[in-house]
């Protein structure tokens, strides 16, 4: 057994010889015997020790071994060691009776014979070893008892939590169906009006109102690919430092228009100075955008929305206070859980997937920030507080140099869109008309080529999933003729993985763009390509 403890016996006498033959006598593998002079030091050796068997001298000046053996036996710790006198000479009845009384289990007569007391003694010892080894299994059954307990207790969690998801799955499923089908009504009717009667005096309206829609749409399943990436840790934020101000501008243009359409006043306190940090411009400016578009969602018409900024040593402060509908205090710490919505029936649904804190938070956490809501519960009103990390304000000289003056021309470029949805091609084409460009369309791969050969374009934006050759395989193919040596190839694919940019850029792409193209991001970077290369090939 490893690690095993001694047995520990006890030896109390007046004379050391006494003591050191008795030793001598018990000596074996695993005991240990304890020696005291007197009564008093047998007590203080019993406090530290647990004995398996005291052998008392009865006769011993000052507290005698009877004396001694009524004291152990009206102490609970030691009120079971058992106990054998070593008296000298014949012990009288009464005498015996007295130790008896007192909780002997023997007496033995001096001079002791050796293996009388040898054999004695190994029944004590052997029982004690025993009662270790019950008492070690005992300990090792109530370990595991306690796992089990504690096993059981996890898996009943689990299995609730588990519960919890499935059911905040089905109330997603069932919400993600209302609040698709919900702007795909009015894009639906508005694209009926406008094909029976292309003249209707309402066309402007319904080509904003069906744009109002599809911007929603496209919102949704945006932060439906955002957080299935996010889980699985497939978000790459593009850091860079900025100030926290643009990021504000950016979420302020994006969730204006729906803290107007429900009349709220917006009141918005930030610091005049530019208050820098590393963040992904894009990504921070969906963040405050998300829980100001909640603010607006959640606080009845004519509203107050309160956007407060401050710095604290070197961190960012920034709450969002709403004098809404407010957060009962039981969903406070469950509302940045995925597919959480305090109100989750479809009657009363603001339009939304219970998805959006959820992003928030890891798209905080990310950013090495903290996002916490108070609320003093139902029809209270809520404040988001979120905390991110500042930086120190980088060399200007560079970033000066970058930004481009404003009112500057863009030249006029060829452009060769290739793209086998016929519909996302023509589009873009009349994006590209728009920025003064002119282009040409291809719907295949190899019409691609033939395109490319005769149309010279100084830019081609293709499209990877296409038939015929895919679109790698048509860069890869125009990239060894000389004749496209200057041009600018752009992929243009469903996803952004970083696999997906490593192979785009293997094929020979310059850059990679996710598709919906955003005409924003699109024309920036074709500004951006025709600025930086004045002269592209004619
Ligand atoms: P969604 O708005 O799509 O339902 P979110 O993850 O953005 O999902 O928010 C989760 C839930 O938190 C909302 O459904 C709403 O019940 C609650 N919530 C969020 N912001 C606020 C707010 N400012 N006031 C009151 N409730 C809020």
């Amino acid at each position: 057994m490893p690690d095993i403890k001694p047995v520990y016996f006890l030896a109390v006498d007046d004379l050391e010889e006494n003591l050191l033959s008795v030793e001598g006598l018990l000596r074996r593998q695993g005991l240990m015997v304890l020696k005291a002079k007197s009564g008093q030091e047998a007590l203080e050796i019993l406090l530290e020790y647990e004995v398996a068997l005291a052998l008392l001298d009865v006769q011993m000046p000052g507290m005698d071994g009877f004396e001694l053996a009524e004291l152990m036996r009206g102490t609970e710790r030691t009120r079971s060691v058992p106990i054998i006198f070593l008296t000298a000479g014949a012990a009288d009845y009464q005498r015996r009776f007295r130790g008896y009384e007192a909780g002997a289990v023997d007496f033995l007569q001096k001079p002791i014979e050796a293996d009388i007391l040898k054999s004695k003694a190994d029944v004590f010892f052997d029982l004690y070893r025993q009662r270790q080894e019950v008492a070690a299994r005992r300990d090792e059954l109530q370990a595991v008892a306690e796992e089990n307990k504690r096993l059981l207790l996890e898996s009943q969690r689990y299995s609730q939590a588990l519960k919890e998801a499935d059911q905040r799955k089905d109330e997603f499923l069932a919400t993600l169906a209302h609040e698709l089908r919900n702007p795909l009504a009015p894009i639906r009717n508005g694209l009926s009006l406008l094909k029976k009667a292309g003249a209707t005096p309402h066309a402007e309206e319904i080509k904003m109102m069906m744009e109002r829609q599809l911007v929603h749409l496209v919102r949704l399943i945006d932060d439906l690919l955002d957080v299935s990436r996010v889980s699985q840790g497939k978000i790459e934020l593009k850091m860079q430092t900025i100030t926290f101000q643009s990021a504000l501008q950016a979420a302020l243009e994006a969730s204006r228009p729906l803290i107007e359409a429900n009349k709220h006043t917006l009141n918005v306190a930030v610091p005049e100075e530019p208050i820098f940090i590393s963040a992904d411009l894009t990504r921070l400016a969906q963040i405050l955008s998300n829980v100001l578009n909640n603010a607006a969602k959640y606080t009845p018409a004519g509203g107050k929305i309160e956007l407060n900024v401050v710095t604290k040593e070197n961190d960012l402060i920034i709450s969002i206070k709403d004098n809404g509908m407010g957060i009962p205090q039981h969903m406070q710490p469950k509302i940045f859980d995925l597919f959480t919505q305090v109100e989750n029936s479809l009657e009363r649904s603001q339009g939304g997937l219970g998805i959006g804190l959820a992003l928030v938070q890891r798209l905080v956490t990310m950013h090495g920030g903290t996002i916490s809501v108070e609320s003093a519960g139902a029809g209270k009103g809520s404040t988001f507080t979120l905390r991110l990390p500042t930086v120190p304000a980088p060399d200007t000289s560079e970033t000066e140099k970058k930004s481009k003056m404003p009112g500057e021309t863009v030249s006029a470029q060829r452009v060769l869109v290739v793209d086998d949805n016929v519909d996302s091609a023509k589009t873009t084409g009349w994006m590209l008309e728009m920025l003064g460009h002119t282009y040409r369309l291809a719907h295949d791969g190899e019409e691609a080529l033939i395109a490319a050969r005769e149309y010279r374009p100084a830019i081609v934006l293709l499209d990877i999933g296409l038939p015929k050759m895919n679109g790698y395989d048509v860069c890869r193919t125009l990239r060894k003729d000389p004749l496209f040596e200057n041009t600018i190839f752009i992929a243009q694919t469903g996803w952004a993985q970083k696999k997906d940019r490593t192979d785009a850029q293997e094929a020979g792409f310059n850059y990679h763009l996710v598709k919906p193209v955003d005409f924003q991001k699109f024309s920036e970077l074709i500004e951006g390509i025709t600025d930086n290369r004045a002269t592209l090939p004619a």
